[in-house]
């Protein structure tokens, strides 16, 4: 009797501990930060203690990149025009930079007081005249961020706007973190900005979904990928409407207006999180045809989306699926 009671303590023990160990084996963190709701779920070993550091680490970020919080050090820079040169900031600064050189000036990293001009930065919307569209598209021109002196300094005036980059460099962050860690996977969604660490336990590639610009919560399709940064920009996520005329937050530097190419998403899949964000800003406004020439150079691949047609890269052609609902409504283009 005594020997029966002696295995029931071991196998309750066993399945108790069995049962704490898958508990441990996945782990969804939420954290809200840059205006998004962010959803960090990690698999493996340590899963809770590494998602709940990324949800602390996205929050910490934006505590350096926000233009209109006014204890952020971006805030800080904007309103002394230098700040020191360290850290997330200037990482990112300079990475914004090297950007908007390799976009031709598309992605322009002091955008700032265009974006501010038309209400984007505050969710007070408004059409400007032309004059103040014309004077903040000189501004624009005219700034730039350069560094000397152990300092971000913007020349000539302007602001940045690191809204474009921000969550991918975070994503990417917090992939190198779960990447050092004992998991064996992790997916990290800051709304349109996802990313996959690792491998599936089961080993099937990641299935990644494309929003739909027109059906809230619906899918256009989804990507079949492995470790890599599935980023997408597009005319649905911020807008208003004004007398009868539809105005977005992507904006071309060249002419101060929202890009009106007829691109309503772009999605960009490449290895880097941070580049995948800000080439899926800098593509919406480069428009197609243009944007091809750098994927191509660049090595990464691109789902754009009109009102009635997808183009897809040539990497992704076996890995995109449309999806049923978006048959009727879409023309699919291999490029
Ligand atoms: P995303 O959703 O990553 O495409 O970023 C859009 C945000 O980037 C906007 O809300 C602005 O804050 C900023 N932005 C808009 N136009 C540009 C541009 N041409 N270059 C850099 N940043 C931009
Ligand atoms: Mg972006």
């Amino acid at each position: 009797m005594k020997k029966i009671i002696v295995f029931a303590f071991i196998f309750i023990f066993l399945f108790a501990t069995a049962c704490g160990e898958d508990a441990a084996e996945e782990y969804t963190s939420y954290a809200n930060a840059m205006d998004t709701s962010a959803k960090i779920t990690v698999y493996g070993k340590d899963s809770k203690a590494v998602a709940e550091e990324c949800a602390e680490l996205f929050k910490s970020l934006e505590g350096e990149f926000s233009a209109t919080d006014a204890n952020s050090k971006l805030y800080t820079l904007n309103t002394n025009g230098n700040i020191e040169a360290e850290g997330h900031l200037y990482a990112l600064c300079g990475f914004a930079n090297e950007l908007s050189t390799l976009t031709d000036g598309a992605y322009n990293p002091c955008i700032y007081p265009l974006v501010k001009l038309w209400g984007f930065t505050a969710d007070e919307f408004k059409v400007p005249t032309q004059e103040e569209i014309d004077e903040n598209v000189k501004l624009v021109a005219d700034s730039k961020m350069v560094f000397k002196d152990g300092g971000i300094y913007i020349e000539n005036g302007g602001m940045v706007d690191l809204g474009g980059i921000a969550k991918g460099y975070a994503s990417e962050m917090m992939r190198s973190l779960i990447s050092g860690s004992d998991s064996t996977g992790a997916v990290i969604s800051l709304g349109g900005n996802i990313v996959t660490v690792g491998e599936k336990s089961d080993g099937t590639p990641w299935s990644i979904g494309i929003n739909s610009p027109k059906n809230d919560g619906g899918l256009i399709g989804t990507l079949s990928v492995g470790e890599c940064a599935v980023v997408t920009s597009g005319s649905y996520i911020r807008n208003f409407e004004k007398d009868g005329k539809f105005y977005h937050h992507i904006i071309d530097p060249k002419t101060g207006m929202p890009v009106d190419n007829g691109l309503v998403s772009v999605t960009v899949v490449a290895d880097d999180a941070a580049l995948a964000d800000g080439l899926s800003t800098a593509f919406f406004v480069m428009g197609i045809e243009e944007s091809l020439t750098v994927a191509e150079s660049l090595d990464v691949d691109v789902v754009f989306v009109t009102e009635n047609s997808i183009s897809i890269s040539s990497g992704l052609k076996e890995k995109f699926t449309l999806s049923k609902s978006a048959e009727d409504e879409y023309d699919l283009i291999f490029l």
